[in-house]
């Protein structure tokens, strides 16, 4: 393997609102330019962007030689001498994977490694860890690319694939149109969901129906996202139009893909970074979101994201920061405080939304929420999510949305259309209760659907083993032999019988009453 022996470091205005520039390093000597001979990497693969820094002055460009006989365009300007400008962008770019450090919680990871994210690659908008890995993923990229071609040759001598289009409008899908008003509500009753507030539009069956780019549509599916959650059917028809929602859905039933899609789909098609905003309660849910936003976006251009939140040092979220990011995911009190050091820009943002809004009020957030909002000019679309809806969740509501549709979804964790399967753990034999419930498992085959449920137990509920060999037994369920021999259920089986035939005994009956009399005539005749 060729190691690169020098970088050149310069940097350019890449600088289309006159706030931040982009540096990029490229190595030197061509040779150093091939990390493995053995594979053929590309060439310009090599140039990575690196730390940024606002209010760059001056600028010049020179060409310089690839080792493909192409020109590259290197930029440099002279940094800003200013305290926060010194943060990473003044470190040489690493080199090589081993030299990074491991990301903590929160931190972007490399694609490749799984080392710290420093970099973002310029090709691809992942986050990659040194050179070595830029290189090593750009390789990945081309041989998915190569392999797909391959298996689709006719593609392959298609035309490149079709950008996306220059902007998205919502419309309602000749299917979901098509539906009569009668259908419509059945579907919603039959899904719990409630809705409230002025011509809101129909709820969607499939992800299919709201014509996303087809990159997203793969992503999805790719997720395991096959079918969309109750809130999703009808949040994000409702988010992609625009409009303020207020929705209740519990954790687990696909709330954070129902904001997450309209935030997307907005941010895709705004030129303004940052042009959306995630606030949530707690550092890990931010984490989750931006793990999952990660995945639905991944391969649509210019979509990066930022965590802001507590917990972390400061300098390289604020490095990223200036990166032009797209989705900013945040905890009120990290995002204030980066706020009051002017450190953010919020005029771009057009769409917010505030995540686990009644533990936010529980955690004492409210006015920190306020705060920040006041910093965004006022024509953005705001979407509040909670589990609950108290009094001062509809207090916050009233200050913050305008003619809001209100989406309350009663079925909770699981999408019900189209489940064909389920598959359930039980052991915890405390959740005896629970348990008939789940056996029930009413969920899978909805809307005249066939489906199969598998139930795993062990030993833990073994207390449970005649109840369920009994209940689930005469619905023609397969049982297990390991079930159906254990010792366990043969006890309880002896006992529930033996108990049963004392409560027989003990039983008035026309065949036994005679026999009561005389037991009861010997008795009284002994004493
Ligand atoms: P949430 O309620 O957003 O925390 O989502 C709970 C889990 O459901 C997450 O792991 C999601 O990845 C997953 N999920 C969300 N929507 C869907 C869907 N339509 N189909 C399958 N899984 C989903």
């Amino acid at each position: 393997m060729f190691v690169p022996r020098s970088l050149k470091i310069k940097r350019h205005a890449n600088d289309d609102d006159g706030k931040s520039c982009v540096a990029k390093i490229i190595k030197s000597d061509p040779e150093d330019l091939q990390l493995d001979k053995s594979r053929d990497a590309p060439v310009d693969a090599l140039v990575i962007e690196a730390a940024t820094t606002p209010d760059r002055h001056s600028s010049e460009s020179c060409p310089f030689p690839s080792p493909g006989g192409q020109l590259a365009e290197v930029h440099s300007v002279s940094p800003k001498q200013d305290a926060k400008d010194s943060h990473p962008s003044e470190e040489p770019v690493k080199s090589f994977s081993k030299t990074q450090r491991w990301a903590e919680p929160g931190e972007p990871v490399c694609v490749v490694c799984g080392r710290y994210g420093e970099y973002i690659c310029d090709k691809t908008d992942e986050d990659v860890c040194s050179l070595e890995c830029k290189a090593k993923h750009l390789l990945q990229v081309k041989e998915k690319e190569e392999k797909s071609k391959l298996s689709n040759p006719q593609k392959a001598d298609s035309e490149p694939e079709s950008p996306l289009n220059a902007s998205y409008v919502y419309k309602e899908h000749p299917f979901i149109l098509n539906l009569q008003e009668d259908q419509i509500e059945n579907l919603k009753q039959q899904l719990g969901i409630l809705v409230q507030g002025q011509e809101v539009t129909r709820p969607i069956i499939d992800f299919e129906h709201c014509s996303f780019p087809e990159v997203l549509n793969h992503n999805l599916k790719k997720s395991g996202y096959e079918v969309p959650t109750p809130i999703q059917m009808q949040m994000i028809p409702v988010g992609l139009l625009g409009r303020d929602i207020l929705a209740s859905a519990d954790t687990g039933s696909g709330k954070t893909a129902a904001f997450l899609l309209p935030v997307i789909m907005r941010a895709l098609f705004e030129s303004k970074t940052p042009s959306a905003l995630i606030l949530t309660p707690t550092r890990e849910l931010a984490i989750q979101i931006e793990r999952q936003a990660k995945e639905l976006m991944s391969g649509l251009p210019r979509m990066k994201t930022v965590l802001l939140v507590g917990g972390l040092p400061l300098p390289p979220q604020l490095y990223r920061l200036q990166q032009h990011v797209k989705v900013i995911i945040a905890t009120p009190g990290r995002l204030l405080d980066i706020i009051k050091q002017s450190s953010v820009e919020l005029c771009g943002i057009k769409i917010v939304v505030v995540d686990e809004a009644d533990t936010m009020l529980k955690m004492g957030f409210q006015q920190q929420v306020l705060d920040i909002l006041e910093n965004i000019p006022n024509d953005y679309q705001t979407i509040l999510v909670s589990a609950t809806i108290p009094t001062s969740i509809e207090q916050l509501a009233s200050q913050l949305l305008h003619n809001p549709v209100r989406i309350i979804t009663g079925e909770k964790n699981l999408p019900c259309a189209n489940v064909r399967q389920i598959i359930l753990w039980i052991e915890d034999p405390a959740k005896k209760k629970k348990l008939f419930e789940i056996l029930n498992v009413g969920r899978v085959g909805r809307l005249g659907q066939n489906g199969t449920a598998i139930t795993f137990i062990n030993n833990n509920s073994k207390r449970l083993f005649w109840d369920i060999a009994k209940r689930v037994k005469p619905t023609g369920s397969i049982l297990p032999p390991q079930l159906l021999n254990s010792s366990y259920l043969h006890d309880q089986k002896r006992k529930e019988q033996q108990k049963d035939k004392q409560t027989q005994n003990d039983l008035v009956t026309g065949a036994n009453l005679m026999d009561i009399i005389r037991k009861h005539d010997k008795s009284n005749s002994q004493k």
